[in-house]
């Protein structure tokens, strides 16, 4: 299955929280989740008392709430489960770290877009350099050390302005450095998992995915 194209705060209301997926919006009494706080549909008020609650059904959910909040298809996601399951460490937490490494991500988490989404676009329409080359594909894991950049071309679009003011309101993350005079940022070092600001209980991804 492809990438959901449907409305963002439909995702919300189906995973009965915040996902955070349409930037400033989510933060005001406009929130879907805040003036209709039940599952989307005909049935959805009467849903949470029928919904399951079986391991299983809870291992999904949690899936499936990751997966929507990085906006990421099914394939991508269990991809990216599969590069680091094997990889020394706890495997959840390895796999938010390569979610967070991700290029869009990772244009998001500097300020420089509202949301993953408008990140995503920035990246595909090519406004975005890594270590001074264009990199327009938004699944681009980024490395410690390595220089993320808005061409200078595009410094005046409004939308990263916008996103730039508003942005520097919140709590910057410990593994980033921004620089907003020269739009641009550094992953200082691989995120852990206690510096990841993602209400997720990882673990039942690992539990779902090793079945
Ligand atoms: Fe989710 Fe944001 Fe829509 Fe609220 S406004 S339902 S947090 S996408």
């Amino acid at each position: 299955m492809g990438r959901y194209t449907g409305p963002s705060c439909r995702q919300c209301r189906r995973e009965g929280t915040k996902l955070f997926l349409k930037g400033t919006r989510c933060f005001t009494e406009k929130c879907s989740v805040e003036r209709r706080p039940f599952a989307p549909g005909q049935h959805g008020q009467s849903t949470a008392r029928r919904r399951k609650t079986s391991e299983y059904a809870k291992q999904l959910r949690e899936k499936q709430k990751i997966k929507r909040i990085y906006g990421m298809s099914e394939k991508q996601f269990r991809n990216t489960f599969e590069r680091v399951a094997a990889q020394p460490g706890v495997a959840g937490h390895n796999l938010l770290a390569a979610l967070e490494s991700r290029l869009d991500n990772m244009v998001y988490r500097m300020g420089f877009a509202a949301s993953r989404k408008a990140a995503r676009q920035l990246v595909r329409h090519g406004h975005v350099e890594i270590n001074g080359k264009l990199v327009d594909i938004p699944s681009f894991l980024v490395q410690p050390g390595q220089e993320l950049r808005i061409r200078m071309k595009s410094r005046e679009m409004e939308a990263i302005q916008v996103s730039m003011d508003q942005s520097s309101r919140g709590a910057p993350l410990a593994w980033l450095a921004v620089d907003r005079e020269s739009f641009s940022g550094r992953m200082l070092e691989r995120p852990q998992r206690t510096s990841i600001p993602i209400a997720a209980q990882e673990q039942l991804v690992v539990e779902l995915y090793s079945k």
